[in-house]
């Protein structure tokens, strides 16, 4: 259930709720402009944290898991606003300031991302710079990577080892072990485990 912030009532999702703030007289912009708050929990709902960049210490990407534009960019629908970008609507949304006129940029080079330590403005020409310095030859883990990872670390192997062994970062073993990334990836249970 999502409580309306202005009077409390309840809607069972958010197309409800956009309904319903209508009886206040708002578009559902003019509200989340609002109460950003309740638009951070729109999209802390819809997204899965990964650990993509594996070669910068900028902490684990927020993937946009709903839909997705052609390009892959996270696309949102909030009637009323200028675009439904959703990496956009979370920069604003964690109160940074952004026009029209700048692009929202990926340090991480990963279009679904919506995390806005991960998004700085920029124009396109800083765009093609960056495309063209970075060259897009970034390390991402595969899911089997991931899986070899966890399987390595339920033997007890050191982490050193455990690099040599799959590629990944010290770092993103690290993550991968306190389940801070990679959650969907999981090994299934053997016969001596209780699923829980
Ligand atoms: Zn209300
Ligand atoms: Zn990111």
């Amino acid at each position: 259930m999502i409580a309306c912030h202005v009077c409390g009532r309840e809607s069972p999702d958010w197309r409800g709720l956009h309904k319903h703030i209508r009886a206040h007289g708002m578009r559902a912009s003019e509200y989340y402009t609002k109460f950003p708050m309740q638009l951070r929990t729109r999209i802390f709902e819809s997204v899965r944290y990964e650990l993509v960049r594996d070669d910068l210490d900028i902490g684990p990407c927020w993937v946009w898991t709903g839909l997705q534009s052609p390009q892959g960019y996270g696309r949102m629908r909030v009637a009323g606003f200028d675009t439904c970008a959703v990496h956009r609507i979370s920069y604003r949304a964690h109160g940074f300031q952004l026009t029209d006129e700048f692009l929202l940029l990926h340090t991480c080079d990963h279009p679904p991302c919506c995390n806005p330590a991960h998004l700085t403005p920029g124009t396109s020409a800083d765009n093609n710079y960056d495309r063209a310095k970075k060259n897009r030859s970034h390390r991402i883990l595969t899911d089997k990577q991931v899986f070899r990872v966890r399987e390595l670390l339920s033997r007890g192997w050191p982490f050193e080892r455990i690099r040599d062994d799959t590629g990944a970062a010290l770092g993103s073993i690290a993550q991968i072990r306190d389940w801070r990334s990679h959650m969907h990836v999981t090994r299934p249970c053997t016969e001596n485990e209780i699923p829980f």
